[in-house]
């Protein structure tokens, strides 16, 4: 039932407690997982206002690698327990995004975190998984912090 699993994640604490719950889902079917981190386009206007372009260009490669290296060793650990894995890095916002690679692919669940890099205390989503599970046509697990 639960064979295309896109796994959006920010590397927050929150998004790595929900890999675990990836990895369990193997056991419910899973086969292959798409693991999307999406570099927020809102803070690279924010970037782009305080940094020259030269040094603003740098930030974003800076990114760019950092999100490829965390992508790499979750992508090992779901291959080495006997996952199919796509990797994809977007720039935009993470709603949309989410959204346009769970249509493409077609993918039968999305799991994320309730939180994520900011973790508010006082909040009960993030704005993230909130827009999430507003706007996905299909099944959403949402793993609490
Ligand atoms: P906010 O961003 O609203 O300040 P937050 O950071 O605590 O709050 P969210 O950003 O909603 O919470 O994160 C919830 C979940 O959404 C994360 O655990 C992750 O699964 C997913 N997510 C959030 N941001 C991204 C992103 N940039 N790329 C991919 N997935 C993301
Ligand atoms: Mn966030």
């Amino acid at each position: 039932m639960f064979e295309n699993i896109l796994f959006p994640t920010d590397f927050s604490d929150v998004s790595r407690k929900a890999l675990g719950f990836v990895k369990r889902l193997i056991e419910a079917g899973g086969k292959k997982v798409t693991l999307l981190h999406v570099i927020d386009e809102s803070n690279l206007d924010t970037l782009s206002s305080i940094y020259t372009v030269p040094d603003y260009l740098k930030v974003e490669k800076d990114l760019h690698e950092k999100a490829s290296k965390e992508m790499g060793f979750i992508e090992n650990e779901l291959k080495e327990i006997g996952y199919e894995v796509t990797t994809e890095i977007a720039k935009g916002i993470p709603l949309r995004e989410i959204l346009r690679v769970a249509a493409k692919e077609p993918s039968s669940i999305i799991i994320i975190g309730s939180h994520g890099k900011s973790n508010i205390q006082e909040m009960l989503l993030g704005s993230v998984s909130e827009k999430v599970i507003r706007k996905a046509k299909i099944p959403v697990l949402v793993v609490k912090r």
